[in-house]
């Protein structure tokens, strides 16, 4: 793999950086330069300022809308895009659903939910998990009973992330109990106005509303809205899987991360911790530096063949161990930083004034401290890390 960045790469990343320094909404940026959370309006915003480019979904096909650039261009737009402190993308529509929409869809379907997703006017949700089926995802009960056109579902999905903002939800639904639990299981697209939905928030360990419960009751799903074959849901979803997994390197953003804990360390009031020899956090930070590396190569291995839009294969769980893993070490250090200041206060960060009276706490402590304890959960989400090492051992042989 030849790294050495082209001169046609150099002029693409130019063209990038210029966009995000003048023409993508500068209020974002400065929103989150503030430590504030974003809220939709801002992320509809964002992805609305790149759809308009045509770069909302360069992982996609060409004929789908996607860029057709280089795995090097992709790698490169990301890496503009979080250096400038943009927000990534909600990837529950396009890095999740809109493959399995494209590869596994009728033509009805994709004309119906992939120029909605591509423009940002349709936010999605993820409906896999259950109250007694994580892990053992194929022992999940939300059941779907046919009744002439439609499906009648019923049932509870939970730690559904930004459900509360999503105009439609794709969930796992079991159709039938004949032969292995995989066997009955179905993909079915819901809209989230459907009479007998309803989500109630859950609150995480950060103070911030991610997450959610959504219980089904009765709900009327037209079959139109079904993916693929009845009970061959397993199917799709491991594919979709796949591309989530995968999708959890954000390379640049870490990267970011460490340049910013660098700031940080130097404008700290007690001293520039980084800069002391033989400090403990220094080691620590460096081998995190290393880890980062090692998770970039990895990705760039991974992600070198697909230049189209595929799913990556089964791989894709060691990136996301590696990934999720670097993620924590990073946060950790955030948390060593702040020291005394790393207590878990949750401050109002939507308001622009939220460090009112905190003016003594060094900037980065609250968002680092709320980042610290959110990350927790990258060990867990997208299958937690432990079925990742099962996967690895079974499906490839390491
Ligand atoms: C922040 C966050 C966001 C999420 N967002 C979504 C979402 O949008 N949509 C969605 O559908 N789900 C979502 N999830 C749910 C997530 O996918 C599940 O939490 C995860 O799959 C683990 O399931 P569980 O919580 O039931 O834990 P369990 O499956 O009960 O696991 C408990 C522990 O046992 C271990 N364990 C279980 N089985 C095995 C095994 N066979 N071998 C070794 N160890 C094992 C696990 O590794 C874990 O440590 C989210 C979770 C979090 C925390």
């Amino acid at each position: 793999m030849n790294l050495e960045p082209s001169e046609a790469d150099e002029a693409f990343r130019a063209t990038i950086r210029a966009y995000f320094q003048t023409e993508y909404p500068q209020d974002i940026l400065a929103k989150l330069a503030n430590g504030q959370t974003l809220d939709k309006a801002d992320l509809v915003a964002s992805e609305r300022a790149l759809s308009a480019k045509g770069w909302l979904a360069p992982g996609w096909p060409k004929a789908y809308g996607g860029t057709g650039w280089t795995v090097a261009e992709r790698f490169i737009f990301d890496e503009e895009l979080e250096r400038a402190g943009a927000p990534n993308v909600s990837p529950m529509g396009l890095l999740y659903v809109a493959p399995v929409i494209y590869t596994f869809g009728t033509q009805a379907q994709k004309d119906r939910w992939l120029d909605d997703i591509l423009s940002s006017r349709t936010f999605w949700a993820q409906g896999y998990s259950e109250p007694d089926a994580g892990s053992d995802l194929a022992s999940l009960r939300t059941r779907a009973v046919r009744d002439g056109d439609h499906y009648i579902v019923d049932g509870e999905k939970t730690w559904t992330s930004n459900g509360h903002y999503a105009d439609w939800i794709f969930c796992l639904v079991r159709t039938s109990d004949e032969g292995k639990k995989q066997a009955g299981i179905t993909f079915l697209c819901m809209d989230m106005t459907t009479p007998g939905i309803e989500v109630k928030p859950i609150i995480t360990i950060d103070g911030g509303h991610h997450l959610n419960s959504i219980t089904f009751t009765g709900v009327r799903v037209p079959v139109e809205n079904r993916i693929g074959d009845e009970g061959l849901g397993w199917t799709y979803a491991r594919h979709l899987l796949n591309h989530e997994r995968t999708s959890y390197a954000h390379v640049a953003g870490k990267r970011r991360q460490l340049e910013a804990l660098r700031e940080a360390s130097a404008d700290a009031p007690w001293g520039d911790e980084l800069a002391r020899e033989g400090s403990g956090l220094r080691r620590r930070t460096a081998e995190a530096e290393i880890d980062l590396m090692c998770l970039e190569m990895t990705t760039l291995r991974a992600l070198a063949p697909l230049t189209n839009g595929e799913a990556p294969g089964d791989e894709a769980s060691i990136i996301k161990i590696a990934a999720t893993e670097t993620a924590q070490t990073i946060t950790e250090r955030y948390l060593e930083l702040a020291g005394l200041y790393a207590q878990p206060f949750f401050a109002d960060r939507e308001r622009a004034d939220w460090r009112a009276g905190l003016e003594d706490i060094p900037a980065f402590a609250a968002p680092g401290t709320a980042s610290y304890f959110f990350t927790r959960a990258q060990t867990i989400y997208g299958g937690t890390n432990e079925i990742q090492k099962n996967i690895i051992a079974r499906q490839l042989g390491l």
